[in-house]
């Protein structure tokens, strides 16, 4: 068989196997539950499928640019760990409000780098075969920038990828807000999927997180509010209960009438 070039350096075969395209840790709390380690997949008909883990893609990625994949991934594996139990990290995390809605402020991540890591993620779903059935796909000219931008700023080893960080420079310029329920649901994990919900956002529901991202100006001027595009401090909201569970059922209703509508 013929492998393909890798498409983030574009220069080495791509003859990685299995590359995760959404990190383990955005979605391994999916399959622990009190039911057995499997989720529930729902298909491009509306069908439910049992799945033990979550999407994998072979020859898409050489070895080294896989790597670089994993050095900001293990990074951000503990800041996420640190992240869903915010109350115990003080200095790592201030509380502030604004209205009535709570938020998170992350007082130690380089903003950079956090753009580098969601970027990361965003640019593989719009490789990704996978994720062809969501219609999630980038502009060929955005696709393009984030490769180009991931492609010269990650780094194949922690110390290189930290202490270069601060010089990185055209970073692009995307609205993007990451928003965390207020609390966990032993009933309810949460739902595992990306798609495109109109020509300019994109949504990634990663279990207990769902980044809203736009590739235009449309952003709605309350989520603008909590969009991390400006190199501040990021800010994470906090869902109320009510709010998390409507906004989860709506991403449910979108894929189910994406689905519906290609049929
Ligand atoms: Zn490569």
């Amino acid at each position: 068989m013929c492998k393909p070039t890798c498409y983030l350096c574009k220069i080495e075969i791509a003859d990685k196997k299995n590359s995760h395209i959404i990190p383990k840790f955005l979605g391994k709390e999916l399959f622990i539950s009190d039911l057995g380690n499997h989720a529930i997949q729902i298909d491009r008909d509306g069908k439910c499928k049992k799945i033990q883990t979550i999407p994998k893609e072979d020859f898409i990625l050489c070895v080294s640019c896989e790597k670089r994949f994993e050095i900001i991934e293990t990074f951000f594996a503990r800041f996420f760990t640190k992240l869903r139990d915010f109350e115990n990290f003080t200095d790592n995390f201030d509380i502030r409000t604004l209205g009535n809605q709570n938020y998170i402020v992350c007082k130690k991540l380089n903003p950079k780098l956090f753009k580098l890591f969601i970027y990361s993620l965003i640019w593989r779903l719009s490789i990704s075969t996978h994720f062809a059935n969501q219609k999630y796909k980038l502009p060929i000219k955005i696709e393009e920038e984030l490769r180009t931008f991931l492609d010269r700023n990650l780094k194949i080893d922690h110390t290189s990828l930290i202490s270069t960080i601060n010089e990185v420079e055209n970073i692009p310029n995307y609205d993007f807000c990451l928003i965390k329920p207020e609390n966990k649901f032993a009933d309810f994990k949460g739902m595992h999927s990306a798609f495109q919900i109109s020509k300019s956002i994109y949504l990634l529901a990663l279990v207990d997180f769902i980044i809203f991202f736009y590739i235009d100006d449309s952003i709605d001027p309350v989520l603008k509010i909590y969009s991390n595009k400006q190199n501040n401090d990021i800010i994470i909201p906090i869902s109320e209960d009510e709010r998390w569970f409507a906004l989860n059922k709506l991403i449910l209703s979108k894929i189910l009438n994406t689905q519906q509508s290609r049929k």
